[in-house]
């Protein structure tokens, strides 16, 4: 069943059962209104033939003569409101003693019950409804009680034909069930108009969505309806979510194209060297060593690369870092004494060294302060300087690479750390990088809760820090190292 027949249905539900609560409640009001009103008039009857027996003197029961019958025959006209109204006067023993000519020759008995009355029910009586000739009849019976000694002489029954409050009730039934009959198709057909009306920017999400599976575009986007409602936020974060999708996948494939493209290279070289190998390389050792070696470099830069991208999957699975705690002066000794056979002409120095302990994942921070180390000692030329440095700033370790190198044009600055990305493409691919270095430093800072920042001079050199938070936790923001143009991660 479709989500609009579902709401139509339960709404429509919902709307009968109302209508039938309120239905019975009007039904059961009225007729208990009615009801009360029976016997109001059966009260005020009674009170009215007893004011006047009383006022006469209870001797017309005792001997029933025509005075008796002067009365019921001949005033209760006058003195009842409401001529349905019949009175009978039955002796003690439930004999009928005399009634009014209404009663057309009926028989309305008095029951067994009413006989049992005393004179202490005068206020209370006795109701009783019953069925005379298919006419609902009720009935009050009050005792008559003579004053003098407290005793019941005998008994007043006021009746009344129950047919108007019958009729009445029955009506109100037809009115209830016809406007419920009536009322109800409307209701259906409204709540199925409105579901279909709420629902249709949901139908137009859906088309969107099977848009963007056919066409496999995810640049498409569902129109934002005007009104700031539930609908308009659903929609808007549905946006925001293709949005997302689109970047991460935009992200993905450009991600494969640059992976295909770094192993092209390497490969295509060793194919080449493979085929001078083939062609009789193999008989000129001058030529074979140089193809040897040159595969050995191509291997190790394939090498170097695929490590660098299972790192970057590990960090972007986010894959759980093994907290330890750091000491990260330590560290700092050990990335450089590591270093030293690399400076081939370049002066490595230690500058500021703060003690400093952190609760981190050793081997990746050393992975990412190589990164930084190797680049320094890298794009410095010979004469030159790397310094390494720690310090505490602002609730982080700060670690920092600075070097007196080529530096970093300002327009790479914002791009220095993506994956791939290289900012003299020329010289880094010779010199054997992927451009993946820096993407790992600033992953390794992030995993970290901390940061990496770059300050560099084109000419003059760069200095890159790793900004990691001291335990408990990190505080304010830390600002960038000192340069004239700087970049934060
Ligand atoms: P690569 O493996 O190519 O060095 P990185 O991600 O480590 O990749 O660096 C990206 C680019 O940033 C490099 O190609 C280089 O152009 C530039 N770079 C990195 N470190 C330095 C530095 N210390 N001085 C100048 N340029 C640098």
């Amino acid at each position: 069943m479709s989500f609009r027949a579902r709401l139509t249905l339960i709404y429509t539900g919902f709307f009968a059962l109302a209508l039938l609560l309120l239905g019975c409640g009007t039904f059961f009001s009225v007729r208990q209104a009615l009801a009360a009103g029976v016997q109001r008039d059966l009260w005020a009857a009674t009170e009215q033939v007893r004011r006047i027996f009383n006022a006469g003197g209870l001797e017309p029961i005792r001997t029933p003569t025509g005075e008796l019958r002067l009365f019921l025959h001949g005033q209760f006209i006058q003195i009842f409101n409401n001529p349905n109204l019949v009175a009978q006067i039955f002796t003690t023993d439930g004999e009928l003693l005399d009634n009014t000519p209404n009663l057309s020759g009926r028989s309305l008995p008095l029951t067994a019950e009413a006989l049992r009355l005393g004179p202490d029910d005068v206020f209370t009586g006795y109701s009783l409804v019953r069925e005379v000739d298919a006419v609902r009849v009720e009935s009050l019976v009050t005792p008559l009680v003579l004053k003098a000694n407290n005793q019941v002489v005998g008994y007043l029954q006021i009746s009344r034909p129950l047919r108007d409050v019958d009729q009445t009730l029955g009506i109100l039934i037809w009115i209830l069930l016809g406007g419920g009959i009536i009322v109800l198709p409307l209701a259906a057909g409204g709540a199925a108009l409105i579901a279909g009306r709420v629902l249709r920017p949901l139908d137009q999400v859906t088309r969107t969505a099977q848009g963007i599976v056919h066409a496999e575009d995810l640049a498409q986007r569902v129109p934002v309806p005007p009104h700031q409602d539930e609908l308009h936020r659903l929609i808007v974060t549905i946006n925001d979510l293709l949005g997302r999708l689109e970047l991460l996948f935009n992200a993905q494939r450009r991600f494969v194209a640059d992976v295909s493209h770094e192993l092209r290279t390497p490969l295509a070289a060793m194919q080449g060297n493979l085929e001078v190998l083939d062609r009789g390389g193999l008989h000129n050792p001058e030529l074979a060593t140089e193809a040897v070696t040159d595969m050995r470099r191509e291997t190790g830069r394939l090498i170097r690369m695929v490590n660098d991208l299972l790192l970057l999957a590990q960090s972007d699975a986010r894959v759980e870092l093994r907290y330890e705690p750091v000491e990260l002066d330590t560290l700092m000794l050990e990335i450089y004494r590591e270093l030293r056979p690399l400076t081939q002409g370049v002066t490595l120095r230690i500058g500021a060294e703060d003690q400093v302990t952190i609760s981190g994942d050793r081997d990746r921070i050393k992975q990412a302060l190589l990164n930084l180390g190797v680049n320094a000692l890298q794009y410095t030329p010979s004469g030159g300087y790397v310094t390494l440095g720690l310090e505490r700033r602002d609730g982080y370790a700060l670690l920092t690479v600075a070097d007196t190198g080529m530096g970093i044009a300002e327009e790479d600055l914002p791009h220095i750390f993506e994956r791939f990305y290289r900012a003299d493409r020329s010289r880094s691919r010779h010199s054997g990088g992927a451009g993946l270095g820096l993407s790992i430093v600033k992953r390794v800072a992030n995993a970290h809760g901390g940061h990496a920042t770059i300050a560099s001079l084109l000419g003059r050199g760069s200095t890159f820090a790793l900004w990691l938070p001291l335990p408990p936790a990190p505080s304010a923001e830390a600002p960038a190292v000192e340069g004239s143009a700087t970049r934060d991660s």
